[in-house]
């Protein structure tokens, strides 16, 4: 297969999916670059499997096209597609030793033995495991499984590589460094790889981009970064990093009226515009950008009393929760606070808590 060119693009047009009357797929659209690495992020049953499915020839999409660079492949079978996939349960074949199972692909395709020798050793070589090449799948750890399967997918030069939780099988160390050598990987091999998880710091630490998925819909398409900083709504702004959500009933010019008080904005948010100013979303705030303050500090604004109720060591922080007093009768909220491994409250402490202007996004739904 000849590696593909540098403009390679994949196209999702406008894709339905349902099962019986479930829509599980409700209007995809989207394109992606190649050698791009793409993360589909959402809560289980939000159809990022099936969409991975759909661009791997494994499903059919009810309606809608799936193009790869400009031609539409959505009626070829997949082992007709420039496409691999990387099942979460590795799928090796169990019979062959780590060699043959790397050169399976290449062998099917009766290409020269010299050229399968060379570049299953490469693979091999790419993915750690030159060691592993006469062992037998059932002697190896999760991990080397894992790397394995991701050999056995690349050394057919996919121009597209799609990961179906490849990592959720594997201890938390492991998971960590494997995202590593995921990325990795993906930038040595200028492949387009495609992850499917619902697991948000995963997706945060390999992606170029996260397209964030919810109920057949993706709901936001941005850098890691951007979808931290600024998420398109409510949801996003839990799911990903678990925002705090301050309930707020208006916003008007610059201020935000909330159930514990008037908040201070740094601008007022562009959706409100043509708006009554109406605030469904709430306010959200990161753990790490509320300050606790010292009993030097006086700031202006933004400054509400709350209390510790719990402390939470997580090694390089510590992870508060403060309840913040509702006025009016609304509710006090359960508020989650990072502090330094020196700062040191206790349960029970009065305090007053800084929420700078800049860090309140305000989510319009
Ligand atoms: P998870 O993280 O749990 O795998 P997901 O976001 O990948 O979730 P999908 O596997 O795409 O979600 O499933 C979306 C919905 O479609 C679910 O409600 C699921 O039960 C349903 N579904 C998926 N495949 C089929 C099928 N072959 N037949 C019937 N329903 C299906």
């Amino acid at each position: 297969m000849d590696k593909p060119s540098p403009s390679t693009d994949l196209q999702i047009r406008n894709v339905f999916k349902n099962f019986g009357s479930k829509a599980v797929l409700k209007g995809i659209d989207v394109d992606i670059r190649h050698g791009e690495f793409v993360t589909l992020l959402g809560p289980s049953g939000c159809g990022k499997t099936t969409l991975l499915r759909i661009i791997g020839g494994f499903e059919k999409a009810d309606s809608g096209e799936v193009l790869l660079n400009g031609n539409v492949i959505s009626n070829r079978s997949p082992a007709k597609r420039p496409i691999n996939t990387v099942f979460q349960n590795y799928a090796l074949f169990p019979h062959l030793n780590i060699f043959n199972n790397v050169a399976f692909g290449l062998k099917s395709q009766k290409r020269p033995k010299e050229e399968i020798e060379r570049r299953v050793n490469e693979m091999l070589e790419l993915v750690n495991i030159t060691d592993l090449a006469r062992e037998m799948p059932a002697t190896l750890s999760g991990g080397q499984k894992q790397r394995v399967a991701l050999a056995r997918a690349l050394v057919n030069e996919p121009e597209i590589l799609l990961l179906d939780e490849p990592l959720s099988a594997l201890d938390a160390n492991l998971r960590k460094k494997l995202q590593v050598e995921l990325r990795e990987l993906q930038k040595k091999t200028d492949t387009t790889f495609i992850l499917v998880t619902h697991d948000q710091d995963e997706a945060i630490a390999v992606s170029d981009r996260i397209l964030v998925m919810y109920q057949g819909q993706i709901i936001q398409d941005g850098s890691p970064e951007d979808v931290y900083e600024h998420p398109a709504n409510r949801f996003v702004a839990t799911f990903i990093g678990e925002a705090n959500i301050l309930e707020c009933d208006r916003v008007a010019e610059n201020l935000a009226q909330t159930n514990f008080g008037n908040l201070k904005l740094e601008k007022d948010p562009a959706w409100k515009i043509n708006e009554s100013g109406k605030c469904h979303g709430g306010i959200a705030i990161r753990m790490e950008d509320i300050h606790v303050c010292t009993p030097d500090e006086n700031f202006s604004e933004n400054v509400f009393p709350a209390k510790i109720l719990q402390r939470i060591f997580r090694g390089d922080y510590w992870e508060l929760i403060a309840e913040l007093p509702g006025v009016s009768n609304f509710e006090s909220l359960k508020l989650r606070v990072m502090t330094d491994p020196d700062e040191i409250y206790n349960p029970g402490d009065q305090v007053k808590l800084y929420m700078e202007p800049q860090y309140l996004q305000v989510l319009s739904d």
